[in-house]
């Protein structure tokens, strides 16, 4: 069993580098047909939110994946991948999965500017460094939401039963430990399944 990694746009070849470093198989899911490919867990990519939306939109990939979430397989978005989680963006009105209740600011560190490294805190793991690139951040979360990492009093990282999102890039960094967590996660759920 493999996880799956949405690859319509943006950072997808990082995470499978990543997870091939860690030894889990991956498959990359470009049309409704991969979505039948089993899998254990699936990663939402950094890029373009609205390009991405619209993508699974055009390509029917919407609902699909909503319910497989719904249904309780585990997920993990970072950046663009927490936006299209995410129930309520600011500012924004485009196609995405609304499964994550938090809200997500977009773009909200500027536009131009707005991508840089710092090395922070993520619960129950320690310091690690984070990569933001035109990084949304998390503005407020609903009441099952856990808070795993805050920078600069900006919420980056949370997560809500089977579903994590990270504002920064871990898979664009060396450390693999925020990888190894949503690995564990998947196998927890394959676990209580059987
Ligand atoms: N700014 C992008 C968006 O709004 C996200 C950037 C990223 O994923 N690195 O979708």
């Amino acid at each position: 069993m493999s996880i799956g990694i949405l690859a319509l746009q943006g950072a997808f070849f990082e995470h499978q580098q990543m997870l091939e470093r860690l030894k889990v198989k991956t498959h990359l899911i470009r049309k409704p047909n991969d979505l039948n490919i089993p899998m254990i867990g699936l990663i939402i990519p950094g890029g373009e939110s609205s390009a991405i939306g619209k993508l699974l939109m055009d390509l029917g990939m919407l609902e699909p994946i909503r319910a497989m979430i719904n249904d309780g397989l585990p997920v993990f978005g970072t950046c663009a991948g927490l936006i299209l989680l995410a129930k309520d963006v600011t500012n924004n009105g485009f196609f995405s999965l609304k499964t994550m209740a938090i809200t997500a600011k977009r773009n909200a560190y500027g536009r131009q500017l707005g991508s840089f490294t710092r090395v922070c805190d993520f619960k129950g793991i320690g310091e690690i460094p984070m990569v933001f690139i035109r990084a949304p951040y998390i503005e407020s979360v609903g009441e099952n939401v856990e808070v795993l990492a805050v920078v600069d009093d900006k919420i980056v990282a949370a997560k809500e039963n089977n579903q994590l999102a990270t504002a920064f890039h871990p898979e664009l960094s060396d450390n693999s430990e925020i990888h190894e967590l949503f690995v564990s996660m998947c196998e927890d759920h394959q676990k209580s399944k059987s």
